[in-house]
C-alpha cells in the first residue's frame, strides 16, 4: 500500500492528476491519500518527482517495534493485574499464537494470490 512522506512531498499535484481512482488530494500544500479509494495500481509511485510516495514495506521495522512495544505492555499488565509473574510468560505465549495465526493468514493469502496469477 502506498503512503505519502510529508517531508518529501512538494505539493506539485502530479499524483492527484494521474491517480485513476481520485484517491489523492492536496491539503495544506501536501498530498493526502484516501487509502479506501486506492486500487493499488502503483501509478503515483512512478510519477512523483520527489519520491514522496513510499511503499508500506518500508514501514516494516517501525511495525515490528510497535508490536514489540505493545507486547511488552501486555506482558507487564498481565503480570501486574493478575498479580503473578508467571502470567507474563502465559501472555507471551498467547501473543505468539496471535502472531502465528496472522502469519498463517498471510501465507495462505500469498499462496492463493500466486494461484490467481497462474490462472490468468
Ligand atoms: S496506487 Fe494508484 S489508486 Fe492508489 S493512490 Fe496511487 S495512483 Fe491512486
Ligand atoms: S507527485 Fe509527489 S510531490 Fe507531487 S504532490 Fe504528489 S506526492 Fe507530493
Amino acid at each position: 500500500m502506498p503512503w505519502i512522506s510529508h517531508e518529501q512531498c512538494v505539493g506539485c499535484g502530479i499524483c492527484v492528476d494521474k491517480c485513476p481512482a481520485g484517491a489523492i488530494s492536496i491539503r495544506d500544500g501536501i498530498a493526502e491519500l484516501e487509502i479506501n479509494s486506492c486500487i493499488r495500481c502503483g501509478i503515483c509511485h512512478d510519477v512523483c518527482p520527489s519520491s514522496a510516495i513510499r511503499h508500506d514495506s518500508e514501514l516494516i521495522p517501525q511495525e515490528i517495534q510497535a508490536n514489540l512495544k505493545k507486547a511488552e505492555w501486555s506482558m507487564a499488565e498481565c503480570e501486574r493485574l493478575l498479580g503473578d509473574p508467571h502470567e507474563r510468560n502465559k501472555c507471551r505465549e498467547r501473543l505468539i499464537k496471535h502472531f502465528t495465526s496472522k502469519k498463517r493468514v498471510v501465507e495462505e493469502t500469498l499462496k492463493e494470490l500466486h494461484r490467481l496469477g497462474q490462472v490468468i
